[in-house]
């Protein structure tokens, strides 16, 4: 039988796609190697044919090993539009190929090109603010093992963005592309990570108007929160990674020694206070420890009143872990099945931003598309529709320039 959006997402994570020589992308969005690197598939749009959400986004691996194996090819053309054929079963699915932004080949009045600056994934704005993440320069070096920044930050992107060429590119995403979200992260900057990321949040707030998320390191002063809050931070989000302390250990070993695990999930509890509910959230990566270990971070992080956002482990090209392979279908499925229960028995409202989709990841609100239809899910479900709608002048008012 063929899988409905959320599963066709989920198996192309975990396999990749072949993406033959003689497919036409001319006019799509660039394959870029940019922040930690996870971006550098191929952006696809799939129609869900559900009323739960009209489409969702996926960054498809191609260019890692295990892609080339994929039963997963791109048949299509500008002109004819796209599909991905399972070649083992036939199935064909349409997809869409979105385009390259307007502003993808302009450059800031300082003349930096903009896809240097922020990147679209899915459709939201993705810009690494601060310098390279301070992991990479330490000795020996101490970044994730998954993560590329130290690769990326200077050689695909620029090594320093200004304050006025970040709000140049916000401004033509936000006009041109329908950019509802600005995404800010950073890394590892020793204390400074808030402190350099704050006039950033300024300016988009004061001459652009953007729903701001920021994602750093966490900050042993949780006054810093309040500060940031203040200024009109949007979403907070923490990567804890990976639940078992060893296998945090192992796998972000800066982490580990510089901030210790706990603070990750003791920051995302203060700030889960600090921010309306679904406005926080914790990252963890499935795929690299046990599956168990992935369920409890997900389980301890909604109980801290945050919301899981899971990434499906990618071997990224020139990452420590590229010989690894990427995880199972059948348990990516049960965690993606797990993050849905455990946001519904917490009253997570889930997908309400507009217009916040992320490619990177399995959505939790994709997640819906995987639930057994019963009368919890329909209440969940409305309850959700109602949370968006009574969100909607909030968020129109949080988009409007505070200058
Ligand atoms: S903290 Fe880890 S994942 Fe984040 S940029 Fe640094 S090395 Fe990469």
């Amino acid at each position: 039988m063929p899988l409905n959006a959320c599963e066709l997402e989920i198996d192309l994570f975990c396999n990749g796609m072949v993406l033959p020589a003689d497919v036409d992308l001319a006019g799509a969005r660039a394959m870029t190697r940019t922040r930690a690197g996870l971006g550098s598939g191929l952006e696809i749009v799939i129609p869900t044919g559900s009323l739960l959400k009209d489409e969702i986004w996926v960054n498809v691996p191609v260019v890692e090993s295990f892609a080339k194996h994929s039963p997963y090819v791109l048949r299509g053309a500008p002109s004819t539009g796209y599909s991905i054929v399972e070649r083992r079963t036939g199935d064909c699915y349409p997809v869409r190929v979105p385009e390259a932004p307007s502003w993808a080949t302009r450059e800031t009045s300082r003349g930096v090109p903009m896809t240097r600056v922020g990147v679209l994934q899915g459709t939201y704005l993705a810009i690494y603010a601060n310098p390279v993440c301070a992991f990479w320069s330490m000795s020996p070096q101490m970044n994730c093992k998954f993560c590329t920044t130290g690769h990326n930050v200077g050689e695909n992107e620029a090594a320093i963005k200004s304050i006025d060429d970040v709000v140049e590119t916000c401004q033509a995403a936000k006009a041109e592309s329908g950019v509802t979200f600005v995404h800010l992260n950073g890394g590892y900057q020793g204390s400074r990570g808030i402190e350099f990321i704050k006039p950033y949040v300024k300016a988009i707030k004061d001459r652009v108007g953007l729903l701001v998320g920021v994602q750093l390191a966490p900050e042993k002063e949780f006054a810093k929160y309040d500060e940031l809050v203040a200024m009109g931070v949007d979403h907070l989000s923490f990567c804890v990674e990976l639940n078992d302390p060893d296998w945090f250990a192992a796998i972000c070993p800066g982490k580990a020694k510089v901030h210790g695990q706990a603070l990750y999930f003791d920051a995302m509890q203060y700030c889960a206070t600090l921010l309306p509910r679904g406005a926080v959230s914790g990252e963890v990566i499935v795929g690299i420890e046990p599956i168990e270990q992935t369920l409890k971070a997900v389980d301890r992080i909604v109980d801290l009143g945050a919301f899981p956002t899971v990434c499906v482990f990618r071997p990224t090209v020139g990452s420590d872990l590229r010989r690894f392979g990427p995880p199972s279908y059948a348990d990516v499925r049960q965690v993606m099945e797990h993050v849905y229960a455990a946001c519904r028995t917490h009253w997570m409202p889930i997908g309400v931003a507009p217009n916040v989709e992320v490619s990177l990841v399995v959505n939790p609100d994709d997640t819906a598309l995987l639930a057994a239809r019963t009368a919890g899910f329909y209440v969940y479900e409305a309850y959700r529709r109602m949370a968006r709608l009574a969100a909607g002048p909030m968020f129109r008012a949080r988009m409007r320039p505070a200058a």
